[in-house]
């Protein structure tokens, strides 16, 4: 056996055991060890049964005097209750619903029980407590497993407990933690005082304490940030031998547009656009990201660099994720580049193709003229979405590739957009703009980009009004529909977003990012069902006088394409649609943003779909429904009111929700782990130096072949750029 040997040939793991770790990801001994605890009980302190005192959790150790079921007649419930008796006192335990225990614990065997006091008819008793048979009377901590000890509690799946993790992983980990190599050079481990591997597995399943369970944490979460660090110094000495075309500054050209613009830049935006262009103006690739807030003006910005390199002579890439925002793109790209007569195509997956002549109308063409033209040089820019980087298309001279909202897109990727003799002959990979609105925590954001790299948005296009944020309860639902209804009746619009549909238990979201793809699907299709509820409720019971529509991802690219245009045709007033509906959609008279089931989304998310509405000199709104009465769901959806901030936003979402719900770590593809340590600066900091020196005394790391090889896994999971 060894860590690559598959769950099936593990002892005692059964094959209903084996379907239920696959659920969770695991598939080989190597993912059971790194399937870590997400906390633990503190069951460390035992005490004498006299001391135990009502409300406290507490560990006992004794001889069961007497253990029997009986059944409550009433909730028709198995009660098992066991008296435990040590040399100071006794006490009651009782369980529900598991009968079986008797079979397991008898009278006359010692055990060891945690968990909560409470008081019953006959006096204090332990409730549900975790048990453990030991040998003697008295058992100290490095023997047990359940009690008695930091005791580790695994994110869970039904019927996977921790128990049976810990029963599971104990003996195996004992035997191989020994025998792990570690991937973090010694050099490095000694001179930053990491734990090694095999310890830091134990410690962090089996801690001695919580100090040394927080090292080990702090190995793994090192590790991680080491990877992430050497994969970017890595990815940047590839990048550094590759060469790109120049792009020269065109001011005069620069200027014209600006002055075209029915509107004024923002000194962000002008500050970000000369980033840019100083970048791309060097024969080495750029690699840089814009980020900034929804509705700061990405799109401009990215304007400004593709019309400089058009009328340089070069081809431009311009990647939306959905066809629907590909078009969007297409029709405000060709509005502000309307005077500048160039040649912009439309390239998406399924549906028509148009292409803005020099005439600057848009015109239908096939799929197979446009990859001709494109091939010829004679598109300049070229919108679509993924289907982009097909190999079909071929660019004459592409030199600049701009991406909105996708991060999955290395050095190897943009060679490939590469096709031409020509272009091969003078090695140059096109430069590349990524742009987001996800607020990525800064430290994330620096350590992948380095300060160099990165142009922040960080400032709002002035007269925009503040959107009135309310929290709608229950009480006032029927006061938000009739104030809804007068501002349609003023003609303005409504998107409305349906409740998430969320794992059936917390656990299973905590490991949600690891959800299998049969899951996703069925909860893709109960948000759908959810879409359709809110539909019929809303055009039959609350506004059946006014034009209802639905948007959700069951939907062909089509009928998505058909609602989205009649929704901007005012075709529709309301639409419904589920969470994962396209961000960066753009409908001006839409000015009420109604979200149920606030509480299910975190804040970040909540402001990303704020950024819909207010698009437009009308003042507009965005209510909250949430039928939770729970304080801290209040508390936490008045941040949202209070502040517009998507940054501030996220930070406390991190903070409140943890680093597992920030939005866009699933995209980022970041672990959980390292996720968390990216707000320690210092670590951040550390294991950027750690990695710069193993890399400065080994560039192609052939001394540390398990580093390589980690790295290489590292980037399958992991998507910079
Ligand atoms: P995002 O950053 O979310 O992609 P967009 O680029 O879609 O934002 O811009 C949102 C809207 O604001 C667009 O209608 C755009 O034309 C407009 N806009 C961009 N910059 C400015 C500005 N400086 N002043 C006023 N409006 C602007
Ligand atoms: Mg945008």
């Amino acid at each position: 056996m060894n860590l690559s040997t598959p769950i099936e040939k593990i002892p005692r793991i059964g094959p209903i055991y084996q379907k239920r770790l696959k659920k969770l990801g695991i598939k080989t001994l190597r993912d059971l060890f790194f399937h870590f605890p997400h906390r633990y009980d503190d069951f460390s302190n035992i005490i004498p049964i006299a001391k135990v005192q009502l409300g406290q959790t507490c560990c006992v150790q004794g001889r069961i005097l007497e253990i029997k079921n009986t059944r409550t007649w009433r909730k028709r419930m198995f009660l098992t209750q066991a008296i435990i008796e040590d040399d100071t006192a006794a006490i009651k335990a009782v369980w529900f619903n598991q009968p079986y225990l008797i079979n397991t614990l008898m009278q006359g065997d010692y055990v060891c029980l945690a968990g909560k006091v409470v008081l019953g008819d006959d006096g204090l008793y332990l409730s549900n407590p975790a048990y453990e048979k030991i040998k003697k009377e008295k058992d100290l901590s490095p023997g047990l497993t359940h009690t008695g000890r930091l005791v580790p509690v695994y994110p869970e799946t039904e019927g996977l407990s921790s128990r049976w993790l810990r029963y599971i992983l104990k003996p195996l980990l004992a035997k191989f933690k020994n025998k792990i190599k570690d991937p973090i050079p010694e050099s490095i481990r000694k001179k930053y005082n990491l734990m090694e591997i095999g310890k830091a597995l134990w410690q962090i399943h089996f801690p001695d304490s919580k100090a040394l369970a927080k090292k080990a944490q702090e190995r793994f979460s090192f590790e991680d940030l080491f990877l992430i660090q050497l994969l970017v110094l890595k990815e940047r000495q590839k990048l550094a031998k590759q060469r790109a075309v120049p792009i020269p500054i065109n001011i005069e050209l620069i200027k014209e547009f600006v002055e075209s613009l029915p509107f004024k830049l923002t000194g962000a935006q002008k500050r970000c656009a000369w980033q840019i262009l100083k970048d791309i103006q060097k024969p080495r690739p750029m690699n840089r990201l814009l980020e900034g807030d929804v509705g700061s003006g990405k799109t401009v910005v990215a304007t400004i660099a593709a019309l400089n390199t058009a009328k340089a002579g070069y081809q431009v890439a311009f990647m939306a994720p959905t066809e629907i925002l590909a078009k969007q793109h297409f029709q405000e790209i060709g509005k502000f580049l309307k005077k500048f007569k160039l040649n912009i195509g439309l390239l998406t997956g399924k549906t028509d193709r148009f292409i803005s002549k020099k005439l600057g109308e848009q015109i239908e063409i096939s799929r197979k003229k446009l990859l001709e033209k494109t091939e010829k040089g004679e598109i300049d820019i070229l919108i679509g979405t993924h289907a982009l980087i097909q190999e079909k298309v071929k660019f004459k001279n592409l030199a600049l590739v701009i991406l909105d909202e996708q991060h999955r897109f290395g050095v190897e990727q943009r060679a490939k957009l590469i096709s031409t003799k020509k272009q091969k002959e003078m090695k140059a990979i096109p430069h590349l703009l990524s742009m987001t609105a996800t607020p990525i925590p800064r430290t994330l954001a620096l350590s992948i980009y380095g300060d160099l790299d990165l142009s922040l948005l960080d400032e709002m296009p002035k007269g925009r009004k503040k959107i009135i944020t309310k929290i709608v309860s229950p009480a006032n639902r029927q006061k938000a529909y009739s104030f809804i209804r007068k501002q349609v009746k003023k003609g303005r619009q409504v998107f409305v977003i349906c409740p998430r549909i969320e794992p059936q238990n917390q656990e299973l979201e905590e490991t949600s990012s690891r959800l299998t793809k049969k899951k996703r699907a069925i909860l893709s299709w109960a948000e759908v069902k959810a879409v359709k509820e809110e539909y019929e409720k809303l055009s039959k019971e609350i506004f059946p006088d006014l034009k209802v529509g639905m948007l959700h991802g069951k939907m062909s690219s089509k009928e998505k394409e058909k609602i989205m245009n009649d929704f901007k045709n005012k075709k529709i007033d309301i639409l419904v649609s589920t969470s994962v509906v396209e961000v960066g959609v753009d409908v001006p008279d839409a000015t009420v943003m109604m979200i149920e089931g606030a509480e299910r989304f975190g804040l970040a998310q909540l402001h990303q779909f704020r950024g819909r509405v207010g698009r437009s000199k009308y003042q507009s709104f965005c209510f909250l429904f949430t039928d939770s009465p729970a304080k801290k769901t209040h508390q936490r959806l008045k941040a949202l009111v209070e502040s517009e901030d998507g940054f501030a936003l996220s930070e406390k979402d991190l903070e409140i929700r943890g680093p597992g719900n920030l939005i866009g770590t699933r995209q980022w593809g970041i672990p959980d782990l390292a996720m968390s340590a990216l707000t320690d600066i210092f670590l951040v900091e550390k294991t950027k130096k750690a990695a710069k020196e193993i890399i400065e005394q080994d560039p192609e790391l052939k001394n540390y072949p398990l580093l390589r090889k980690k790295i290489e896994s590292f980037r399958e999971r992991i998507h910079l750029e």
